[in-house]
């Protein structure tokens, strides 16, 4: 008998690690660790068998408030009963995942994105509707893509979170759905070099490199369990090789008389300046790793390689065929 009971005790806390393992305790979605691992594996299915995957980024609007206004514990209660009313309005073959306080992902295979941002608008209007006896009305925004071939995770939850930011900043209680980006170069899974970036300065083309391929590290990271020390480690390296490739591209640029010299120094100036203002905002859980790669990728390489930095290309070319 005391076996027995010793079997059954071991096999109810064999159950109670394993939901531990896979689903979080407030909302009983799945966690992020496990939601990782079962998109991983949906993607590959997607890829292998050319099938529709979207996914829905699910954000609760003014939360703080909620919290601010009646308390953390009200707090949980309502952001359990959001997951159990978004739990209500999906398909079994569904995940809900709860990635971070009040952010959910919903992976919805064999869906594409007219289909899935249906579901999401089916759920905001849900939420915008239901009363919460402690609070009353509470919304959620929401982003809303389909994976593109060939698209790694990482780049594909970037386009997502945009697609959330546009929601939030269109006033919240929306759905915003990615624009299918058709990728020209067929490799969405890299910050992919383009030879319209060559400067005509191999050092100068080095160093950029360099930095893409930082930049894929970070947004790499930041979308995995790195820790944040990981994470920042990975930020002050790529914020020490763009110093360093500043100061040499104002050195070249000096050199070459080039005549926006003032201007595209003060530029490089700025950068570093919000570029350490979004590493002390990241250091105090003001905003997320996939910003601090937003920037990267938005204000540096897309905004200022990509934009800024073609100007001098042709004088730096011109220069060498002298
Ligand atoms: P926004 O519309 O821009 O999303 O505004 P927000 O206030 O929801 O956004 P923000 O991300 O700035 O704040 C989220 C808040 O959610 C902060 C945090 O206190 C709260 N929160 C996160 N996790 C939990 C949780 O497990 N329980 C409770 N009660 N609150 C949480
Ligand atoms: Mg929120
Ligand atoms: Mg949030």
């Amino acid at each position: 008998i005391i076996c027995a009971i010793l079997f059954v005790v071991y096999e109810e806390n064999n159950a109670k690690t394993k939901m531990m393992l896979i689903y979080d305790k407030l909302t009983g979605c799945i966690n992020r660790a496990f939601g990782m691992r079962i998109i991983e594996t949906e993607i590959k299915r997607a890829e292998r068998y050319s099938r529709h995957l979207a996914l829905i980024l699910l954000d609760i609007d003014h939360f703080k408030k909620v919290n601010d206004t009646f308390g953390h514990m009200v707090g949980d209660i309502v952001l359990k009963s959001i997951a159990d009313i978004t739990k209500r309005n999906v398909r079994k073959s569904d995940s809900i995942i709860r990635i971070g306080g009040e952010e959910f992902l919903i992976l919805l295979p064999e869906t594409d994105v007219v289909a899935a941002a249906k579901v999401a608008e089916n759920i905001r209007i849900v939420m915008e509707n239901h009363v919460h006896p402690l609070v009353g009305h509470v919304t959620v925004s929401c982003g809303v893509s389909e994976r593109m071939p060939h698209e790694k995770f990482s780049y594909w939850y970037l386009r997502l979170d945009e697609a959330l930011y546009k929601a939030k900043r269109g006033g919240r209680n929306k759905v915003v759905v990615t624009e299918d980006k058709v990728s020209e170069t067929s490799d969405a899974n890299n910050l992919a070099w383009k030879n319209e970036w060559e400067s005509g300065n191999k050092e100068i083309d080095n160093q950029h490199k360099n930095i893409l391929k930082l930049g894929d590290k970070l947004i790499a990271m930041s979308i995995s369990e790195a820790d944040n020390e990981e994470i920042v480690i990975c930020f002050d390296m790529l914020l020490e090789d763009i110093s360093i490739h500043f100061n040499y591209e104002e050195k070249i640029l000096a050199d070459l008389g080039y005549m926006q010299y003032e201007e595209h120094a003060n530029i490089h100036k700025e950068l570093i300046v919000k570029a350490k203002y979004l590493r002390d905002q990241y250091l105090v859980g003001e905003i997320k790793p996939t910003d601090l790669f937003s920037f990267i990728v938005s204000d540096v390489i897309l905004g200022h390689m990509v934009s800024e930095d073609v100007k001098f290309f042709s004088l730096v070319k011109n220069k060498k065929s002298d």
